[in-house]
Parts: structure tokens; C-alpha cells; sequence
């Protein structure tokens, strides 16, 4: 099915085989590009007193200790940090390889010296959203950007697209993985592909116009910004034939968005159109798709490219690696990455059943899966279990449960102080738009009976908001992220008057 000859020589593969090969390229990868050249790694083999020859096997994996988005962050002592993550390879190294002199013999030492600089040089970054930790930044060299386009070509291939198809990138324009995973994959299958830059670029009427000229039959973007753009162009009465595919990514996706989404473009003429639901993370350089799914049916998981990384799935407590079809947190080793490395990557994202390697029931492709719900715990660490009104609330669990609400649009939940005092009662305000005739009060008791019975939790105020206004709210094409969860709650501990705390790079030493 993939055009790309790397996946053809391993969809059809077995779970032994497929690790077998994985265990071999880990070997390699480690041996040649990784140990010689990264100083991070350098230290930690040292440290754990182990080689690349220490691991030969998927089973050896588990002796690399795990990284962490700690050990990335910068520290006083190394303001720069990330950047020891970075291959740095040394030119000697690489011109007595006999890879090199062989290909120099080819090809000539100057076309060979071109090729090994866009191997290794970086030109490229990404970084990541940094809401609750400092911003880390991913460098990327040519033969990244190569993946870039690999991996979210084999997401369009996937999907069933064709050269004939057009497609309209909505992410915002950001240094961030999903707009520039959109734009590669026009650009790699030779797709038309007009990325508009979201919300913030060209507001939600710039995105409507573009929808009416362009006539995509690809829309990808955040499910909450694609939600106000399909609404509008229903409340506009703006018509648009021929949407094929929704593919979303940038934040989790419930069931009940999906179905909204489907909806509202069958009210725009586009009643075949299938949403699709994608899982990436920065430090991956790389995001996977669900297999196209008939909607009703149980989600068939996302298909891994296992040429190009390794999943593994772990207990969050122990460390400990966990069966096929057991949930636990992702944990990710590129197997082919430059520039900016991190192996066994902690992602702090949970998924719920585990890996599968059986064959996929749509496409009938053996590619491991990841199955289940993915819990986005390292986008909102801060924010995932709070504490409001005396009850731990699981936000994340929240979120999901309002998304399946029928009859509510977009909503914002609110986290309010009584009379704005940081030592008063907590309060919560949700402000919910309606998606259909059912009167307020039906709608009312709908939303409060769940969060009650599902949440032990009563909001203060259910405020029905008209679109506009929740435009406004979620700072629609004013934040790059939609804000669908608020926290307002003034802090005890801010004394009123204290001065602004000194700009960072006062503090900060004179070489930066
Ligand atoms: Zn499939």
C-alpha cells in the first residue's frame, strides 16, 4: 500500500521479525551515528557502563536508561542543554569510513563532501509549545526533513490520497511539528497544499475564503479551530463539494468531536468525509495516523513506522516494559534521526491498550499499532489533576466527556475564585455553545447530571455563550492554541505589588 520501498519491505512482516530487524538497525544506529557523536549519550552509556555492542537486541533496549523532557530543559549550570542532545560528527570520523572513501570513489569527494553536510549539518528546528515548561528546541539537518516528508506522505498514502487531491494545512504558522508535518506532506507526494496558517494568520474568515477557492478535498488542523471554521461556513450557509478527509492532529480527539466534525461537513455538501485522528510529539519528528475507520466501528489504532523508531510501552511506576495489548506510557528511540537525538524518550503520554502486532482489520497491514485512547498528560502535566472544590478532578478524563456531550458545540471550562479571593471557594463556570434545537434547560440538566454523576463535581454556572463570544473565549485566532480549559483562580501566594521579577538574561552568563 505505501509507495515508499523502506515500508514495503516490512508491512508484511512479523512481531519476531519485525523486532529482529529493529534490534539490528538499533545496533548500527547506536554504533555509527549516535555514540560517536552525541555528548549526552557519550556520558550516559559511560555512566550505565555499557556499549553499542551491549545492545544488539530489542530485549538490550531496556539497558539505556530512559531521557526524560527534564533532561532537556536548561539548567544554570548548562543554559544550553538541548544542544548535547545534538549529533555533532567529526569530520575526520567520517572521511575514514569506508562507507565514505567507497562512495567518494563513486562519486567524487565533492559531491560525497555535499552529501555528508546535508546529512549532519542542521538547517532546521522545530521546538516545543513550552506551556508548562521552557520551550526545548528539536534541530532537524536535510536528511530529517527527508522523514518530515516520509513519514506524513505514508499518512496521505495511507488515507487513500492521490496527486489529484488539494489540501488546505490550517495549523498555525509556529515552529511546531504538525504544520510543518502538513506542509512536508504536500510537498513529498506531490500534493497540492496551501497552508493558510490558522486562525492567527488569516482569522477564521481568511480560512473560509481559501476553503471556497481552493475547493480542498484534504482540511487538516486542530480539532477546535477546524470545529469553528466548519460552523461558521454552516451558520454562513457557505457550501464546500467534495471534503474527503478531516486529518487532525496537535491535540486528542473524543469521539464526540469526530462526530461533530462529520456532521458539519455533511451540512456543507461534504457528507463522505472521514476524520482522522493523528498522534506526534516533537521529539519524535514524527507523527502517525489511525487507519481510516467506518465511524460506529471500534478505532482500528495508529500505524507505527517501525523502520523509522521503536515504541515501547511501560509501566509509568516501575519503568518495566509491558506485554503486547497492555496500556502504559509511551517511550520512543528514533532509529534514524540526526540532528537533535533522544533515545527512550519518557513522552509522559499514556495509551490504553498497548501495541498490537496482529494485522490491522482495515488494511489488513501487520505494522505495529498503538490501540486505544492516548492521554495527552505531557500537554497539560500542570493542569491534568486538580483539585477544585474539594474533589480531584482528572481534567483530562473531563475533557473527554464534554467533547461526547450531544447537542453542545465548543465549550471552555472556567476556574473561578467566590468573589475573586484566592482564599475562597472554589468555582466552575462552563460556557457551552449549542449544536442543536434541544431548549437550555434540557441541555443544562444533561451536562450537570454527567459531571455530577461521572465527576462529583456541580459547576457554578453553565453559561450558554452565542459562537461569537466563544470565539472570544477560546481565543480563537489570538492563541495558537485553542483554550478549551481556563484556570482563573488568583494565586494566594503573587503578593500584589511585588515588582516584576528581572529579565532572564541578566542572570544568565555573558557567553550565551
Ligand atoms: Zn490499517
Amino acid at each position: 500500500m505505501f509507495t515508499d520501498t523502506l515500508t514495503q519491505q516490512w508491512h508484511s512482516l512479523d512481531r519476531a521479525q519485525v523486532r529482529e530487524l529493529q534490534g539490528r538497525k538499533l545496533h548500527r544506529y547506536l554504533r555509527d551515528c549516535v555514540l560517536p557523536f552525541s555528548a549526552h549519550y557519550q556520558k550516559v552509556f559511560a555512566a550505565a557502563g555499557i556499549t553499542a555492542a551491549d545492545i544488539r537486541n530489542l530485549d538490550d533496549l531496556a539497558k539505556i536508561p530512559f531521557t526524560s523532557k527534564e533532561d532537556l530543559l536548561p539548567t544554570p549550570e548548562q543554559p544550553r542543554r538541548a544542544l548535547e542532545f545534538v549529533l555533532r560528527p567529526d569530520p575526520e570520523v567520517l572521511r575514514k569510513r569506508p562507507s565514505t572513501i567507497l562512495r567518494a570513489l563513486t562519486r567524487g569527494p565533492a559531491r560525497t563532501r555535499d552529501e555528508l553536510d546535508r546529512e549532519w549539518r542542521p538547517t532546521f528546528m522545530t521546538a516545543t509549545t513550552g506551556r508548562s515548561t521552557e520551550s526545548v528546541a528539536f534541530l532537524y539537518t536535510q536528511h530529517d526533513i527527508a522523514q518530515l516528508g516520509l513519514g506524513s506522505g505514508r499518512i496521505a498514502t495511507m488515507g487513500g490520497r492521490t496527486r489529484e487531491d488539494r489540501m488546505l494545512n490550517m495549523f498555525p504558522f509556529a515552529p511546531h511539528l504538525a504544520f510543518w508535518y502538513m506542509f512536508y506532506s504536500g510537498i513529498d507526494r506531490n500534493i497540492f497544499c496551501l497552508s493558510t496558517g490558522g486562525g492567527k494568520v488569516m482569522g477564521t474568515e481568511g480560512n473560509l475564503r481559501a476553503i471556497q477557492k481552493i475547493r480542498p478535498t484534504v482540511l487538516t488542523g486542530m480539532p477546535t479551530f477546524l470545529y469553528h471554521v466548519l460552523s461558521e461556513a454552516v451558520n454562513l450557509g457557505v457550501r464546500a463539494e467534495g471534503i474527503k478527509c478531516i486529518l487532525l492532529g496537535g491535540e486528542k480527539v473524543a469521539e464526540g468531536t469526530r462526530r461533530k466534525l462529520a456532521e458539519l461537513c455533511a451540512q456543507i455538501g461534504s457528507p463522505d468525509a472521514v476524520v482522522v485522528a493523528t498522534y506526534g510529539f516533537t521529539e519524535a519528528k514524527l507523527a502517525w495516523a489511525e487507519c481510516p475507520f467506518t465511524p460506529g466501528h471500534t478505532p482500528p489504532g495508529y500505524h507505527l513506522f517501525p523502520d523509522l523508531g521503536i515504541f515501547e510501552v511501560v509501566d509509568p511506576e516501575t519503568g518495566k516494559v509491558q506485554p503486547d495489548g497492555v496500556g502504559g506510557e509511551l517511550v520512543y528511540t528514533p532509529l534514524e534521526q540526526r540532528g537533535t537525538v533522544v533515545l527512550r524518550y519518557r513522552t509522559g503520554d499514556h495509551i490504553e491498550q498497548g501495541i498490537t502486532y496482529e494485522p490491522c482489520p482495515y488494511c489488513g497491514q501487520r505494522m505495529p499499532r498503538l490501540m486505544g485512547r492516548i492521554s495527552r498528560v505531557s500537554d497539560f502535566r500542570s493542569m491534568r489533576f486538580q483539585k477544585v472544590k474539594g474533589t480531584i478532578i482528572d481534567f483530562n478524563e473531563l475533557e473527554h466527556a464534554l467533547d461526547d456531550v450531544r447537542g453542545i458545540g465548543s465549550w471552555q471550562l472556567e476556574l473561578r475564585k467566590a468573589n475573586n479571593d484566592p482564599l475562597d471557594l472554589d468555582e466552575i463556570y462552563l460556557h457551552v455553545t449549542r449544536a442543536s434545537d434541544a431548549p437550555e434547560e434540557t441541555l443544562h440538566a444533561a451536562i450537570s447530571n454527567m459531571l455530577h454523576s461521572q465527576f462529583e463535581v456541580r459547576p457554578n454556572k453553565i453559561v450558554f455563550q452565542t459562537p461569537e463570544k466563544m470565539r472570544e473565549l477560546q481565543k480563537v485566532g489570538v492563541a495558537l492554541k485553542e483554550q478549551k480549559v481556563v484556570d482563573n483562580r488568583p494565586k494566594a501566594t503573587a503578593a500584589p505589588h511585588q515588582p516584576p521579577p528581572a529579565p532572564k538574561c541578566i542572570t544568565e552568563p555573558a557567553s550565551r
